[in-house]
């Protein structure tokens, strides 16, 4: 690991802290910080200490990890997470769903006692989380004037993370993920200044952007001959807005892009909410053809019974549930449930975030249609997509065994 990482500890069984703390020493962390409640981790937070992975126990008396999540969220902690419970599954899921409407970074939950491999993983993991991320969240103060400004001087880009098909091995899509060029603080990533947008009414100018830069993108695909399904993430604000999906499609015909090449992504949370708001919208979008997908499923409330009404052409299962799921049963129940479920209802099926091989093969078995996630590539320059298919369809490919053994 190049970067020391700083661990902070959680936790009221002081056995059980002990042991992680030597095992994080076994694991070359210098001086990992052990406390035995929520209240004094969050007096050492806003006393300005910082770390870059939380192990959180979530029942405490005083203060439990629950209610110290929610206070770090106000503080826009952007660390990572690992929930520990010694109780049951069912808490634990219901702390991640907490975590993921407050944007915390949660890396896992786990059942105690954590075993010095899952140490190893999640540390590698919260290391690898760009530095750019921690510095812009912590040193900048983005204001929405600079991000007014940002957006009308062409400072957003879109990096693009291809979508394969399962079986045959066949690209046949792309997200369009929003990154914001700043002058002075380099590559920020999303999870910065979506949520900024949100909250200053920007997020419509800032879906414009990026509506505009993957149709000239997709564009440009098609001429070179590669037919490519761009995923375009909108917020539940934009489909507020009943014009969207006029605008969506002039904006598409005047970039010579067919409406069946576009995907909208809506994320699960929040969506039942404000479902008469929204639901005129998504019809009329999906009456253009336009493929509409839920995306992160899982992480809110929401059941595939109760979404049903919306016209949803596809189910992204969220990374949370699909990373690790061939190493655990519950995750692997939820998987197949979802999967299931979703193809009953006529629904196309993708697995987000899948990073190993164990997961892949079991989302072929399970059914699933298309995947995304770095063990297939991560989000890259658009003109890096051509050089990265010629190696994807390399042969040798291990993903590509059931392709090429047909
Ligand atoms: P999302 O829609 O769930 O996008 C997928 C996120 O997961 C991306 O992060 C991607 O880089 C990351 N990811 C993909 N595969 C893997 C994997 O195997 N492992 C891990 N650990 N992560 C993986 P990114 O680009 O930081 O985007 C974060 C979120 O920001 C997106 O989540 C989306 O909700 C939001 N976002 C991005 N662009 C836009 C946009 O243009 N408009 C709106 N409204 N939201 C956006
Ligand atoms: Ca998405
Ligand atoms: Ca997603």
């Amino acid at each position: 690991m190049n970067t020391p990482i700083r661990v902070m500890i959680v936790d009221d069984d002081v056995f059980f802290s002990d042991v992680m703390v030597h095992s994080l020493q076994t694991l070359g962390v210098t001086q990992p910080l052990a406390v035995n409640s929520g209240r004094q981790a969050l007096e050492l937070f806003k006393a300005g200490l910082r770390f870059e992975l939380l192990l959180c126990d979530l029942n405490m008396p005083e203060m439990d990890g629950v209610e110290l999540l929610r206070h770090l969220a106000t503080w826009d902690f952007k660390g990572g997470i690992v929930l520990l419970s010694g109780a049951d599954q069912v808490i634990l899921e219901a702390a991640k769903a907490l975590a993921a409407a407050h944007h915390l970074n949660v890396l896992g939950a786990f059942e105690k006692p954590l075993t010095r491999a899952d140490l190893s993983v999640l540390l590698e993991r919260a290391g690898s989380q760009p530095i750019q991320r921690t510095l812009a969240a912590q040193d900048s103060s983005i204001t929405p004037e600079d991000l007014r400004r940002g957006i009308a001087s062409g400072e957003l880009v879109a990096h693009y993370q291809p979508r394969v098909e399962m079986v045959s091995g066949r690209v046949s899509g792309v997200e369009a993920l929003a990154r914001w060029q700043h002058p002075q603080l380099g590559l920020i990533y999303p999870d910065r200044f979506i949520p900024l947008a949100e909250q200053s009414g920007l997020i419509d100018q800032l879906t414009q952007a990026m509506v505009a830069l993957a149709l000239r993108q997709t564009r440009q695909w098609l001429k070179a001959g590669l037919y490519l399904v761009v995923g375009i993430n909108v917020s539940i604000d934009t489909l507020a807005n009943v014009d969207f999906p006029d605008e969506l499609a002039t904006a598409a015909a005047a970039a010579k892009v067919p409406l069946a090449n576009l995907l909208i992504e809506v994320t699960e949370s929040h969506l039942l909410d404000r479902l008469n708001l929204t639901l005129d919208t998504l019809t009329r979008l999906r009456l253009k053809g336009i493929k509409l997908a839920i995306d992160d499923f899982g992480t809110g409330y929401a059941s595939l019974e109760q979404l049903r009404r919306i016209p949803f052409t596809e189910l992204k299962v969220d990374r949370q549930f699909v990373d690790g799921a061939a190493a655990n049963a519950r995750q692997r129940a939820f998987l197949e449930t979802s999967l299931g479920l979703a193809d009953k209802l006529g629904m196309f099926t993708v697995a987000e975030g899948v990073e190993r091989l164990a997961d892949w093969d079991l989302l072929v078995t399970l059914g699933c249609h298309e995947a995304q996630g770095y063990l297939i590539a991560k989000p890259m320059p658009p003109e890096a997509l051509s050089h990265w298919i010629s190696h994807w369809r390399a042969p040798g490919n291990p993903l590509m065994r059931q392709a090429s053994s047909r």
